[in-house]
């Protein structure tokens, strides 16, 4: 099938064959990644290896860490204002959906967050212009989602943060390493794994050095980000077997030619889709504004939309599956992450055109 879930989402073919080929027996060890040790020579090199081919895809300087963790990208909407920021420290957030407002709402625990702009009462359908945002410039950090996945809006620049102390932080999760980024123009990036790069159960967390140690007191060790720097990720078990698959994509994204190439795949999926949105003569309709229109997350609706299961149904009948909206929007949704192959969205597209002749 072509599988258009926001997550967890499809996989690279060739990385799911390579991972079932030593499923029992990894390169000669006479051992499942599942049955190592952390700490054993062989995972040892899975995790290091993982790390430098994340490093490079994204141009990872030496200033920063990478953290391999647990607790999907929801735990670090708790652990970013725990580590990066006191109690009493003021906080910008900008609101572009609800990932965005779920990280603000989480973020009142643990600091005096302030929402400086927020899509809401436009139904999460832009992204502010830089130039009206009223950051604090005593807020310890700017905070945004880099890309809604469940509105489909997408940062295509970023804010630089005016705070004083120049810290901006983004949730990536759902086009992490959907493209390149200038991973030296942020504070800390977060990146739930299950989009782009591998199986949920993984959170990787880039994040500058001169950040890291300065964790709340009541910070649990688990979310302590010099906790798991000081350890290479390994303080505790890890999710060992999500790592590897992380290694494994990794690896495919470089073969691919690295990021610059997989953003020229994704531009044109999306463009091919917009277009036919776009072309429909109101038929369907995206909501959200055409200049931040995600790569990674199509949501779009039926001018008919009684007929919105009909094609949901029809469209699982010819193995197009997971197109439904998310239960808060409605509608329908079409992930088309890095491992969507072109054809899938050919398919998807020739299936909407043929629909709408059926039923305009
Ligand atoms: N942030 C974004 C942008 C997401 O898409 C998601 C999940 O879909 C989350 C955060 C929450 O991630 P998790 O379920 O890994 O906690």
């Amino acid at each position: 099938v072509f599988n258009f879930a926001a997550g967890p989402a499809t996989l690279p073919e060739n990385v799911l064959l390579k991972a079932q080929s030593e499923l029992y027996n990894w390169r000669g060890s006479g051992m499942s990644v599942m049955e190592m040790s952390h700490r054993g020579k062989e995972f040892l090199s899975i995790i290091q290896k993982a790390e430098s081919d994340l490093r490079t895809l994204l141009d990872i300087s030496s200033e920063y860490s990478v953290l391999f963790l647990q607790g999907g990208a929801t735990t670090q909407f708790a652990a970013v204002p725990l580590n990066i920021c006191k109690s009493d420290d003021a906080v910008d957030y900008i609101v572009t959906g609800s990932w965005s407002d779920k990280a603000f709402k989480e973020g009142q625990k643990y600091c005096k967050p302030n929402v400086i702009w927020s899509g809401k009462s436009e139904k999460y359908t832009k992204i502010p212009s830089f130039d009206d945002l009223k950051q604090n410039p005593e807020a310890r950090f700017l905070h945004i989602c880099a890309n809604e996945t469940i509105h489909g809006v997408e940062f295509k620049n970023y804010p630089t943060p005016n705070n004083k102390n120049g810290i901006l932080i983004a949730d990536m999760s759902s086009n992490f390493c959907s493209k390149p980024v200038d991973v030296s123009k942020f504070g800390l990036i977060y990146a739930g794994a299950q989009k782009n790069v591998g199986p949920s159960g993984v959170t990787i967390v880039i994040v500058r050095n001169d950040l890291i140690g300065n964790a709340q007191d009541l910070t649990p060790v688990m979310l302590d980000y010099k906790i798991h720097a000081d350890n290479n990720s390994l303080y505790n078990t890890p999710p060992c077997y999500g790592i590897y698959m992380c290694g494994l994509v990794f690896e495919d994204l470089l073969e691919q030619g690295g990021l610059v190439e997989v953003e020229k795949k994704n531009k044109k999926k999306a463009e091919i889709l917009y277009n036919a949105i776009d072309e429909s003569n109101g038929f369907f309709k995206c909501p959200v504004e055409k200049s931040v229109r995600s790569l990674m997350n199509v949501p779009f609706t039926l001018e008919k939309s009684e007929l919105e299961g009909e094609f949901i149904k029809e469209a699982a009948k010819e193995s197009m599956v997971q197109l439904k909206g998310h239960r808060s929007v409605g509608g329908m949704r079409a992930s088309i992450y890095n491992a969507m192959p072109l054809a899938g969205v050919e398919k998807l597209v020739a299936f909407m055109k043929d629909f709408q002749a059926k039923h305009a």
